[in-house]
């Protein structure tokens, strides 16, 4: 992925690599910045002492968000803050993040402590136990309101009938993967991001960690209706041609009608109660219409591979190769 980067302060990358990197994207969030940092920082410690890193994304704020990071990583030299040149919204923070961070395993967490950071003892022990990605799954959400709930479940079900791809149910961006995993992501040049479709499509060993989502630690959500169709709409075209076959079906079911309405038309004319030129009017009409939406049906099917050639995702990602040792020649 393409992410333009200023000149970085020296040294950046001379630090030794973190065991662990937490990437944060964050929007607006002075309410809840201060505490998030806290449990953070409580819950690396725990697990891989001082070998971590957090990179904080401030993707545009409009608040003191920014100021606040730039306190935090003052004091703090485990703390990234990464400013974005404006708002460019959540999937695309997350992404930039991505790109920035070091360590040997990374995990994605939201700012507003709806995903416990507390799980990253569970989360490291799981990949520790072979996996390479670990996701957490909602069994249970806290403190949204029903219609959030509601059209979450829809969505996932809904994308999950329309894609090849098994895209997870009820999971959004809290993971932890390993470095070839996040590598093999960074190959992926497509810029309508949604990024727990890109790494459902990427396989691997992934297993999923189901939680209770918690209520927003304090401020309010980020992801108004519009937002949540924009990604709705993110991840159904960037991972389905099915819309565009809509044509061909309606097709089938339009010449199936002409035949209905023909026979009804030729029955009329026989009967002779009807005006002149009438039956062969609406024959023709029936019958040029369902035409006309197999071409168009036609067009979306090469359209759609196109549209599928054009994102130039890799054909196949290779997750390990094994070559035996050579036998020892001896002395
Ligand atoms: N966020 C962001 N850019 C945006 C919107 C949201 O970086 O344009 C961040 C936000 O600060 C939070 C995460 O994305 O850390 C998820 O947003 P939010 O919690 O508001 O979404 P919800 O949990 O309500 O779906
Ligand atoms: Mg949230």
């Amino acid at each position: 992925m393409h992410i333009v980067l200023p000149r970085l302060p020296e040294g950046v990358n001379l630090r030794p690599v973190p065991r662990l990197s937490v990437v944060v994207p964050v929007f607006n969030e002075e309410a809840v910045l201060a505490e998030t940092h806290r449990r953070l920082v409580a819950a690396c410690r725990d697990v891989v002492a001082d070998s971590f890193e957090i990179v904080y994304v401030d993707d545009g704020s409009r608040d003191r968000t920014w100021s606040m990071l730039q306190q935090i990583s003052a004091q703090d030299p485990r703390v990234v803050a990464v400013a974005l040149s404006r708002n460019f919204g959540h999937q695309l923070a997350l992404s930039a993040g991505l790109e920035l961070c070091r360590g040997e395993r990374i995990l994605m967490i939201d700012a507003d402590l709806q995903d416990p950071p507390e799980l990253l003892g569970e989360m490291m022990a799981r990949i520790d136990a072979g996996a390479d990605l670990v996701y957490g799954q909602r069994t249970e959400r806290l403190g949204e309101t029903a219609f959030k709930r509601g059209t979450a479940a829809a969505f996932y079900r809904v994308l999950d009938r329309l894609t090849d791809v098994d895209i997870p149910q009820d999971t959004g961006d809290f993971r932890l993967v390993t470095r070839p995993v996040l590598d093999a992501l960074r190959q992926l040049p497509e810029s309508h991001r949604f990024v727990r479709g890109l790494f459902a499509w990427l396989g691997f060993r992934q297993v999923a960690l189901p939680y209770v989502r918690q209520e927003r630690f304090a401020g309010e959500t980020k992801y108004p209706l519009k937002r949540m169709l924009r990604l709705a709409i993110d991840a159904i075209t960037g991972f389905s041609t099915v819309p565009l076959r809509a044509a061909l079906w309606l097709s089938i079911a339009g010449f199936l009608l002409a035949m209905v309405v023909g026979a009804y038309a030729v029955g009329s004319w026989l009967l002779h109660d009807t005006v002149r030129g009438w039956a062969s009017i609406v024959g023709v009409t029936a019958l040029f219409a369902s035409a006309q939406l197999l071409c168009l049906g036609i067009l979306g099917e090469y359209i759609g591979r196109m549209f599928m050639q054009a994102k130039d995702r890799p054909l196949a990602i290779v997750r390990e190769v094994v070559v035996a040792a050579p036998a020892d020649p001896g002395p």
